[in-house]
């Protein structure tokens, strides 16, 4: 384990038989259909191409990146569309592969921007939930993982973009915030990047 992690959430092997039940889940869904992946960068990617490889749905790759909210209260700051998609969704299924639902607020931005490109419908699957901290109703249709309110890495997630490598999901020592250079713990916010982890 890295010595930065208090311990181990998810294994490796715990997170590919998610992946791979989340994958037959949504070739039941999308049977018969050719949707549009997009994966929402950064922290999604390695959740992303693990699941489109474990899926037999054949289905385009797109992607986009919303802003974080910085250390402001996810309450008070909408995040911002930063990276929109290389091609139209207009009249098209669209799967959105989701990193973690937090306070809900980058899915709820995210799902406002599809449907106003007329996607003709949504479907959400999120790497991780985290229902004890949520502030706007925003639910994705599968969660591979419900997780506790505590600060996560590993398996594209990232902390000041460090650990996204990690091929478990850890929990993050608070004394590694503190020494990344950072004065504030993270509560559920994204990368030094201005991107959303
Ligand atoms: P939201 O609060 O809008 O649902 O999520 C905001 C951003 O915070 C997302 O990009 C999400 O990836 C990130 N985030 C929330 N909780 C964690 C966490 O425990 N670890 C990491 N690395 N990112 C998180």
């Amino acid at each position: 384990m890295h010595p930065d992690c208090e311990r181990i959430l998810f294994t490796q092997e715990q997170i590919a038989a998610r992946v791979r039940a989340a994958a037959a889940w949504l070739d039941r869904r999308f049977a018969g259909r050719r949707p549009v992946a997009v994966c929402n960068l950064k922290g999604s990617v390695v959740f992303f191409c693990d699941l489109l490889r474990a899926m037999q749905t054949d289905a385009e790759m797109d992607f986009m990146a919303v802003s974080s909210y910085g250390n402001a209260t996810a309450a008070v700051c909408r995040p911002k569309i930063k990276k929109h998609l290389f091609s139209s969704v207009e009249g098209r299924d669209v799967l959105l592969v989701e990193d973690i639902v937090d306070t809900g607020h980058t899915l709820l931005t995210l799902r406002a921007f599809l449907r106003e490109r007329g996607a003709k419908s949504i479907t959400v699957v999120t790497l991780l939930d985290k229902p004890a901290r949520r502030e706007v109703p925003a639910e994705a249709d599968y969660a591979c993982f419900s997780v506790e309110d505590a600060f996560v890495v590993g398996y594209g997630l990232d902390y000041a973009e460090r650990y996204r490598n990690l091929p478990y999901i850890g929990v993050l020592k608070r004394e590694a915030c503190f020494a990344s250079g950072k004065d504030e713990a993270p509560a559920g916010q994204a990368g030094a990047d201005g991107f959303g982890s």
